[in-house]
């Protein structure tokens, strides 16, 4: 995900967020001073900064958890209020110029350096992350009447004789080897089954009888979505070059 898709997601996600830079007078003390909206973040779920309290931050798309100190830095002589200030495990964390993100659910408080975004966060990770009580509530309060968007897809046409070939090849059985599937009946009395190229058609695959197989609906979404996607596409291609 880019910068901009995580702080989408979480404001999305969480219904709040706040940013602040890394300045150059944080280096400079060694602490981090949070502003007023992330002060405000950690105030919403009761948070105050005292001077012997280690509070946990839970770091977006990860397991990761930062102890750190959130205190009031008394500035003497000047009149001034104490300056609210983090240190501890988020110093280490931060470099001059990083875009600092805090968001809530009802119980912690998340921090993501944003300057660290990589493509290789989900937003999956961020939706298990966040306390059911606070998914719930938001869950509650969307929008039940969406308006409809027009979407533009790119899309493929599938070749009909071939696909029905492969239904038949199947015997309207999941060809994934040790798959149980047992299809439901269509109005139209044909069992249900789903084709699919094994190397998809954007990745260079043909639409042949070499890169196609039937599958179940859930073997079918594993092929797209799995994190043995990769093994399971090989079991396939075994599978047809045995045939
Ligand atoms: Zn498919
Ligand atoms: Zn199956």
């Amino acid at each position: 995900m880019t910068k901009d898709e995580i702080i989408n997601s979480v404001n999305n996600i969480f219904g709040i967020h706040a940013i602040k830079e890394v300045s150059k007078t944080d280096v400079e003390k060694g602490a981090y001073l949070p502003n007023k909206q992330q002060r405000d973040i950690l105030t919403s779920i009761g948070i105050q900064p005292t001077h012997d309290n280690l509070i946990e931050l839970k770091e977006l798309f990860s397991n990761n958890k930062l102890t750190v100190s959130y205190y009031p830095s008394e500035r003497k002589g000047s009149g001034r209020s104490p300056e609210i200030r983090m240190g501890r495990d988020i110093i280490p964390y931060i470099s001059r110029g990083d875009e600092i993100l805090f968001t809530r659910d009802t119980h912690s408080i998340y921090i993501y350096n944003l300057s660290r975004a990589t493509n290789y966060e989900l937003e999956d990770n961020i939706y298990s992350q966040i306390d059911i009580d606070t998914l719930q509530n938001r869950a509650r309060n969307i929008n039940p009447r969406p308006q409809q968007v027009q979407q533009i897809i790119n899309t493929y046409p599938r070749n009909n004789i071939l696909k029905n070939y492969v239904k038949r090849r199947s015997n309207y059985s999941c060809e994934m080897p040790s798959c149980n599937y047992i299809p439901f009946v269509k109005n139209s009395n044909e069992p249900y089954i789903e084709v699919h190229h094994i190397i998809p058609l954007s990745e260079g695959g043909e639409d042949s009888v070499f890169n196609t197989v039937a599958l179940c609906p859930n073997c079918h979404r594993a092929l797209h979505y799995a994190n043995n996607r990769e093994y399971l596409r090989g079991i396939l291609l075994d599978y047809l070059r045995n045939l």
